[in-house]
């Protein structure tokens, strides 16, 4: 019998699976291909916060910076590389949102001055992590197993996973692959990415975040990415994705901004972001709609519902709809999570999956 059971070996997955190890319980983690397989093994892995005005995620994202940056840099400083990031304005409304950025964050800030770029820019402390080796490390300690997890029963006081494996409790981090559980107020949607690795003779010291992200030059190689592509996904589209698109928009792009002299790509690098439909992560338990549905909906169809008045699956959790920030938001995340299944701490609202479920009742 494990204490938890976590379906997904990516950077949700493994950042959950790295606190319930901490707290000493028994961890298995699932993947269908590997760890890091999906969209995290694609991920460029820039840690940055979100330069916008205002607004729950922008705050979301800050915290989660803050906190992710000490996390990778206390507990990982081996495959987390420090970097100063730079991120210029693509147009000037990106301009107007830095511009307010800098005279509200608490973030210190290089001199405006202290690179000579024409556009506004805004210019932090930050980092890059190493993709798979961090979901790797992330889950040293648990027990990992190469299976399709695709049947998941309740019985008695314990989950059992594809009529094998017993678990105590369950977190869903499958990303934006076919969902295991059929709840239909959960949905998320799949943002196809593609980045590259090249080898330049151009000098870069620094992470660039402009039209397109781009790493410092480490030993001749940087990192290019990514595009967003929402008419691609691996599992419903009927052609295969042509990687020769992905690579002239990606050194057209950067290009852009950096003059890149003997470039010749190494590595292409693909996978599925997953993200939810108001753009904030999914965390915590799951509705039951079917079981909150059979006691009537006076509860539900309220201007403000009570989500504690909803029937949920029993210790079953989900991690899911990160976006573009997984590697920062995860540990974040996970930290949430952990604390709530282990000391009962309570998970804000504006990240339980409950606030679809509402949502969607109130559709009809
Ligand atoms: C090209 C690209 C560049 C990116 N760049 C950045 C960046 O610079 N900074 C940043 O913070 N974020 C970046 N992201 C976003 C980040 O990668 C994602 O937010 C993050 O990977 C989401 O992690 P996840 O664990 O939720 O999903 P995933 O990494 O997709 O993991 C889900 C896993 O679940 C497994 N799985 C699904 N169903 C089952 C099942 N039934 N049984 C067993 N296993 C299952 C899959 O095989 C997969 O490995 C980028 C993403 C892409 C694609």
């Amino acid at each position: 019998m494990y204490d938890i059971a976590i379906v997904g070996a990516g950077i949700n997955g493994t950042s959950v699976a790295y606190e319930f190890i901490q707290a000493g319980k028994k961890v298995i983690v699932f993947d269908k291909d590997a760890i890091a397989a999906g969209g995290s093994g694609a991920a460029g892995a820039f840690i940055s916060p979100k330069f916008s005005k205002a607004g729950e995620l922008k705050e979301l994202i800050h915290d989660a910076f803050v906190y992710s940056t000490d996390f990778y840099e206390k507990n990982f400083p081996n495959i987390y590389n420090k970097t100063r990031l730079i991120h210029i304005a693509k147009d000037e409304k990106d301009a107007e949102d830095l511009k307010y950025y800098k005279t509200h964050t608490s973030l210190k800030l290089y001199d405006q001055n202290s690179v000579n770029i024409d556009q506004e820019y805004v210019s932090i402390d930050s980092g890059i992590v190493d993709a798979k080796n961090m979901c790797e490390a992330l889950c040293e300690g648990a027990k990992f197993k190469q299976e399709n997890i695709s049947s998941l029963v309740y019985e008695d006081s314990y989950w059992v996973l594809n009529d094998i494996y017993a678990a105590k409790e369950v977190v869903l981090a499958t990303g934006a692959y076919k969902s295991l559980l059929n709840e239909p107020c959960i949905k998320l949607r799949g943002v196809w990415g593609h980045r590259i690795d090249i080898k330049t003779s151009t000098k870069n010291e620094n992470s660039i975040h402009h039209f397109v992200s781009m790493s410092p030059n480490n030993g001749g190689v940087m990192a290019i990415g990514a595009t967003h592509n929402v008419h691609y996904h691996p599992e419903t589209s009927k052609e295969e994705y042509d990687l020769s698109y992905g690579r002239v928009e990606l050194l057209e792009k950067a290009t852009r901004t950096l003059d890149l002299t003997d470039v010749e790509i190494i590595k292409d690098y693909v996978g599925l972001r997953s993200g939810s439909f108001d753009y904030l992560p999914l965390l915590g338990r799951i509705v039951n709609s079917h079981e909150t549905l059979e006691c009537g909906e006076k509860n539900i169809r309220v201007k403000k519902p009570d989500f504690e008045k909803f029937i949920y699956y029993p210790n079953l959790y989900m991690i899911n709809g990160n976006g573009g920030y997984g590697f920062v938001l995860a540990p974040y995340l996970a930290k949430k999570l952990a604390d709530y299944i282990l000391k009962g701490k309570k998970i804000e609202d504006m990240l339980s999956p409950a606030r679809f479920f509402a949502r969607w009742v109130k559709r009809g």
